[in-house]
């Protein structure tokens, strides 16, 4: 690669880190406040120490910008909402009296105020804070954590970028505030903000930034030509401000589209955006858009939501590319290091050599510092790395890990009669009624019971070598009988086996299937102080044997009523854990599928005569772009058909779904071809029911009647109330009466009362049939 002027001046970036520090210590400060046991000095001095850490560590490894304000103690959409002085009414005199409890207050609730609303940041893992505006809202410049996060990160002497979540993107993930009327629009008030952030950028300048970051990824999602021109006019407002920084604004998880033009023809100095992943057309839009002239670039090449090793000589081509389309490019990880673990390094139980073809923030930053090395000195400057990376690619395709034959020939062979039951539904119907015997409205739950304080040391018991498997598993057996126990006093008609045995829905299938890599440190953050350790899918998926049955039919041989089969589907076992990149999803779905399968089939051969597939992160899953949801749909429900369809037509098959309005997928819930599906409906008074009604949904459906998000108790009424409803949508022949989702994270009184009334109401709502 010959060096051009574009390319001499490549440096390396990150728009955010992991937060948590390398032992989660802001978790333990943060939580240490909550319970009073760290004054708000001590939070502060360690928040101040993990924030000098990792830029130090930034700017050892290489990366000649840092970022800042990227750090948060819960969340940085609730931090910008702070800098834009949004804090809703309730909220207003806890933030006044004191900003810290009053920020903490906002995230989650006190016992007499609401908590903002939480959820899915884009389509990953970590979750937001929902602003909430109307049209009183009045907006006001509250710039102290960015300026001084500015000065922490300058007096160290480092050349530092502030990042901030853009004024667009910030209006369009909110929502009309309680009492506001559903249908405003929060996008009006974007003139009324812009001054606010005109304000904060002259605050940053002031404090010595030359540049800011403004992330705007809500652009990568279909935009109407109001919002667009929203966009197109917030950057040409900002962009003619005499007292600015330079502007970077940044977009990420997805192509930018016809959002491409409009911020290429704005007069801000520079765009970063994402060239991996279904944003990699990002490359061939920007050119025949004619590049950006004047501007700079940052190619986000190294993906930031994966955990696997970049392909740099790829990289570098993509980048080569680059260099005739800007004035300046610089490299970065696609979006915020945020959504991966910190490091690979203290992984201890991963085999050496896997181990190679991972790579976590410090690995990632690492790899964005080779290719700004290459690319402003040369290639040869970077020749070792280049071999190495060469070496740990070849290793990991020429893996049996990765290439199981016996797995890739049975996927092979996979047609579509395979994932189709043998009867239609008119005639499986008939055979289940014939078998289960069940009355009108059928009453069920999801399949967790409380996993109580004593089952989780139980199990930390296990895992420390304080107890034995002999002696766990009888705790697990004693917990499946009580819960047995009490569903048949309660007089539930399909029981479960309440899913005390695991620790997480996927890890505890990840954990059993040969393929899957777990890690011992890899923390992510979910929200807040909440991290999860996603599984890693990292090669192809077998089953080496059964992993549910023997809880199953025990369960089953303490009852004479059906004891329900519980198990994940593919699609959800995708949606929570790391994926391969070496592939296309619906390849790894369909290996994970099969696995599913067996399972499924060696519950109905052990006399399991229901069985169900939870898909809860089906909706989640859904592409950012819709032009990519037919062909993600299409797999998705053929991987839970290949799970479900090899059983006899008497065995009932159940899926679940929560976390989600379902209207834009009915007709993909319809295509799983699920016997009966339970559904999240009780906050939304059975919306669900009617739109399943609405779509002509042919099968059985348990719209929920017992929101279990909260630990009231809905009274015999309330679930009748709710039941009636779902009997105006959906007859009583195929209509089921079950909670909105397990019952895990509940505690026992509340859910002995709520599923003794759930029975009632189910009763009471039958003898008036
Ligand atoms: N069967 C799971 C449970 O009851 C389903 C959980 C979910 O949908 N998130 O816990
Ligand atoms: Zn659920």
């Amino acid at each position: 690669m010959t060096t051009t002027s574009a390319a001499a001046a490549a440096r390396a970036t990150v728009y955010g880190h992991p937060r948590q520090g390398p032992d989660r210590e802001l978790k333990k400060a943060v939580e240490g406040y909550w319970k009073g046991r760290v004054d708000a000095d001590a939070l502060r001095a360690t928040a101040a120490e993990l924030r000098r850490a990792t830029w130090q560590s930034l700017a050892e490894a290489g990366v000649g910008e840092v970022p800042t304000g990227d750090f948060s103690y819960y969340d940085h959409v609730l931090d910008t909402t702070v800098m834009v002085g949004a804090i809703p009414a309730r909220h207003r005199d806890a933030v006044a009296a004191d900003a810290l409890d009053g920020y903490f207050a906002m995230a989650r609730g006190t016992q007499d105020v609401a908590p903002l609303e939480m959820t899915k940041w884009f389509d990953t893992n970590y979750h937001y804070l929902v602003p909430e505006l109307g049209p009183d809202t009045v907006f006001t410049a509250d710039s102290a954590k960015q300026v001084a996060e500015l000065t922490e990160a300058l007096a160290l002497g480092l050349t530092a970028r502030p990042v901030l979540v853009g004024p667009v993107t910030y209006l369009l993930l909110a929502k009309p505030a309680p009492g506001v009327a559903a249908d405003f629009d929060p996008i009006t008030l974007l003139d009324r903000l812009l001054p606010v952030y005109a304000e904060v950028l002259a605050d940053l300048r002031a404090a010595g930034a030359e540049w800011v970051q403004l992330d705007e990824p809500a652009l990568v999602q279909d935009r109407t030509p109001a919002e667009l021109n929203a966009a197109g006019r917030a950057y040409r407002d900002l962009g003619a401000l005499t007292d600015r920084p330079r502007l970077l604004v940044a977009s990420y998880f997805d192509r930018l589209g016809e959002a491409l033009p409009v911020l290429a023809k704005a007069p801000v100095d520079g765009l970063a955006l994402d060239f991996t992943g279904p944003a990699a057309a990002n490359l061939d839009a920007l050119a025949a858009a004619g590049g950006l002239p004047g501007k700079r670039l940052v190619a986000g090449v190294v993906d930031g939501r994966n955990i696997w090793v970049n392909d740099l000589a790829h990289s570098l081509s993509v980048l080569g590319t680059l260099l005739g389309l800007a004035d300046r490019v610089d490299v970065s990880a696609s979006c915020s290091l945020l959504h991966v673990p910190l490091d690979t390094a203290p992984e201890r139980d991963i085999d050496p050599q896997i181990l190679r073809w991972l790579a976590f923030a410090r690995q990632k930053t690492a790899e964005v510092v080779t290719l700004a090395k290459g690319l402003a000195r040369g290639t040869d400057t970077i020749a070792a790395e280049l071999a190495a990376n060469r070496a740990d690619l070849a290793s990991r395709e020429q893996s049996p890990l990765t290439h199981d034959p016996a797995v890739r020939a049975r996927a092979a062979a996979v047609t579509e009669t395979d994932a189709r039951r043998g009867q239609p539904y008119a005639e499986r119907v008939t055979a289940q009624r014939a078998r289960l015997g069940l009355p009108l409205l059928p009453t069920t739950t999801v399949g967790s019971f409380p996993q109580t304080p004593q089952l989780r040391t139980a199990r930390a018991d296990l895992r420390a070598g304080r107890t034995g498997t002999a002696e766990y598993e009888e705790r697990i057996r004693a917990e499946i009988q009580e819960v047995i126990s009490f569903q048949e006093k309660t007089g539930l008609d399909v029981l479960v086996h309440g899913e005390a045995e695991r620790n997480d829905m996927v890890q505890y299938f990840a954990e059993q299937l040969t393929g899957y890599l777990a890690t011992q440190h890899g923390w992510v953050q979910s929200y807040g102080t909440r991290y999860v350790r996603p599984p890693i899918l990292a090669g192809d998926i077998s089953r080496p044997e059964p992993m549910t049955v023997r809880w199953t039919t025990y369960a089953q041989s303490l009852s004479d009523r059906p004891v329900k089969g519980m198990l994940t589907g593919p699609v959800t076992m995708l949606a929570w854990s790391f994926v391969r990149d070496d592939q296309p999803l619906g390849d790894t779905a369909r290996q994970v599928a099969l696995a599913l399968r067996d399972e499924v089939n060696d519950l109905e051969a052990a006399g399991t005569s229901v069985i169900q597939v939870d898909e809860p992160a089906l909706r989640e899953t859904l592409p950012l772009r819709a032009a990519d949801r037919p062909a993600y749909l299409a797999w998705a429900t053929e991987a839970f058909r290949l799970t479900t369809s090899g059983v006899r037509p008497d065995t009932q098959v159940h899926t679940h779904m929560c976390y989600a309005e379902f209207g834009d997928i009915v007709a993909a819930i319809d295509d799983l071809d699920a016997d009966v599906i339970s559904l999240e409906a009780a906050r939304s008074h059975m919306q669900v029911a009617r739109e399943l009604a609405a779509h002509g949904y042919p099968r059985e459906a348990g719209p929920g009647v017992y929101d279990i998000h909260s630990p009231r108790v809905p009274s015999v009424e309330e679930a009748a109330g709710l039941l009636r409803a779902g009997l105006g949508a959906i007859p009583a022949e195929r209509l089921w009466v079950n909670p909105d989702c397990g019952l895990k994270t509940r505690a026992w009184p509340e859910t002995r009362a709520s599923l003794e009334n759930l029975v009632a109401a189910a009763r009471r709502v039958r003898a008036e049939l």
